[in-house]
């Protein structure tokens, strides 16, 4: 099974002066001032319901971006049919052709399309140029190259034979269609959740977040170019309950391939549950959940690297990432360099609009993520065993900004030691440093989440320690490192507990989810 080799897409700088940097800049100026009219994608029909909701930049919520359409039950039934009607070609296509069809679009991202979908990602969900290119631009790229790659991989993995009998394996796709819900936070995610189940021989029913339309629109036309066939990928949007539970409802439900909050999953698997006798297989259920990500520093650390990781892991995207670091265990010995630090790295993070490309830290997605991170903030003011001691401003005049925010308690169990925010707050809790240990066993029982975590030391024995005691902690764990960042082909992404099924999104583990695989055993 030949494909040309995976490499991961290099990152480009846009430093100031750069082609890139004019280019996005010019892209973004000419995306901000068109209004979308956003349809539904069933089968070979682009729908208009005239039902539809506004689309806004979280850094400038008066300003209009146009319209995605809303679907009416009938529309999701119609996406499901269309679906299955194209099955029956695109199940039985050589996997080259599905394999060039998304090449393609990988070919189309890393060209043509980079800087409409960097721009739509910075204006839609308001990513600093930086971040938007490390998602929009070589994430997905590098989730379109490495699933082929993976995928051939896994058809070359056959049983053994001999002269007598034949035996060989089909991975064949799911017997229905798979239903992928994809978030706001990661434009590479809500592609990837849906290529790879299609890369894979299956059709898909794709729910995009409502607060990511503007670049799921942008990826729905790179499918389009690249020759996905109509029906192969549905893009609906509307009430989220009414799409689930119609889509859960179906026979040929087959699976969910899902990224978004802890509470919706455990919803849909209840009601996979309830419905499982309607089946016509055991459908798979596949979800990447919240994270409540740690940072543990070893008294041996390095100050400054342990304050990197800390203002990169916890205030990166705004800490919009299942994955940001957001609680921090620092040792006494070692407390007030790292906080001298991370004030420093605050003083240089400017805030504003991703316009202008000197701003690093912009706006939370909406009101109702805004509102909450303001409610946790202000309860820490007057909390008395927490203590806001940098950021804790808030202002949504214009867009919806929240200073990056430290919070220091005295409580290792305190609500933001425990609560998934979402958002540029860290909370950090100082322990004694002879209590190491102990502390390692604080840090794997105070959440229920699993996702990812850093230890940072130079003491290998310590570093040895909080390997084996946070063993199930964390679905990524960091040596020496933030906790966030993980790069397709390298580390490949996912948590346990409460934070998901851990099946790595871009690996081959993940594309095993969406065969069914068939042994064929012929006698000679
Ligand atoms: N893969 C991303 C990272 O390593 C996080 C993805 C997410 O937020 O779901 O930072």
């Amino acid at each position: 099974f030949h494909v040309p080799p995976a490499v991961n897409e290099p990152v480009k700088s846009y430093a100031p002066g750069t082609p890139e940097r004019e280019e996005a800049l010019a892209t973004y100026k000419e995306m901000f001032n068109q209004k979308m009219d956003i349809p539904l994608y069933i089968g070979d029909q682009q729908i208009k319901t005239g039902k539809t909701r506004n689309m806004h930049p979280p850094h400038d919520h008066k300003h209009d971006l146009g319209v995605f359409h809303l679907a009416e039950k009938s529309h999701i039934e119609t996406a499901i049919e269309e679906a299955l009607k194209a099955r029956e070609k695109w199940a039985k296509l050589p996997w080259e052709q599905r394999a060039a069809v998304f090449l393609k679009a990988a070919d189309l991202i890393a060209g043509p399309y980079r800087q409409r979908l960097n721009a739509a990602t910075m204006i839609g969900q308001s990513k600093n140029i930086y971040q938007a290119e490390i998602d929009s631009a070589c994430e997905i790229i590098d989730f379109l190259r490495f699933n082929v790659e993976y995928m051939t991989q896994i058809y070359d993995e056959q049983p053994e034979s001999d002269e007598k009998a034949w035996n060989r394996v089909e991975y064949r796709p799911l017997e229905g269609f798979v239903y992928a819900i994809t978030p706001f936070n990661f434009t590479a995610i809500a592609g990837n959740l849906p290529s790879s189940a299609a890369l894979m021989g299956n059709v898909v029913v794709w729910k995009p977040s409502s607060t990511q339309m503007f670049s799921a629109q942008v990826l729905m036309e790179v499918f389009q170019e690249a020759g996905v066939p109509d029906g192969v990928i549905n893009m609906v949007m509307g009430d989220p309950a009414m799409i689930t539970d119609t889509v859960l409802k179906s026979p040929d439900f087959a699976g969910v391939h899902f990224t978004g909050s802890t509470g919706v999953f455990q919803n849909i698997w209840a009601e996979i549950g309830k419905n499982i006798n309607n089946y016509k297989t055991y459908p798979r259920i596949v979800g990447e959940t919240g994270g409540k990500d740690f940072i543990v520093a070893h008294p041996s650390a390095n100050p400054k690297e342990v304050s990197t990781a800390i203002s990169r892991g916890a205030f990166e995207f705004q800490g919009q990432k299942c994955s940001a670091a957001s609680r921090c265990y620092i040792p006494n010995s070692m407390w007030n360099e790292v906080k001298s630090y991370v004030e420093e790295d605050l003083k240089s993070f400017k805030m504003g609009s991703p316009e202008d490309m000197s701003n690093f830290i912009t706006a939370v997605i909406d009101e109702k993520a805004f509102d909450k991170l303001a409610s946790y903030i202000d309860q820490a003011k007057q909390d008395e065993d927490a203590e806001v001691i940098m950021g804790g401003g808030y202002d949504k005049s214009k867009g919806y900004f929240i200073e990056p925010t430290v919070i220091l308690t005295t409580n290792p169990k305190y609500t933001t030691m425990e609560t998934e925010l979402f958002g540029p707050v860290v909370t950090i809790y100082v322990y004694e440093d002879e209590k190491y240990e102990e502390t390692l066993h604080l840090v794997n029982e105070t959440s229920i989440y699993a996702l990812t975590g850093a230890i940072l030391s130079k003491d290998r024995y310590a570093a040895s320690l909080a390997t084996e005691i946070l063993q199930n902690a964390a679905g990524n764990f960091y040596i020496n490192d933030k906790p966030t960042g993980a790069v397709v082909g390298r580390q490949p992404f996912g948590g346990a507990r409460a934070s998901g099924t851990n099946d790595k999104a871009g690996s081959k583990l993940n594309l095993l989810r969406w065969v069914s695989p068939r042994l064929i055993k012929e006698t000679f």
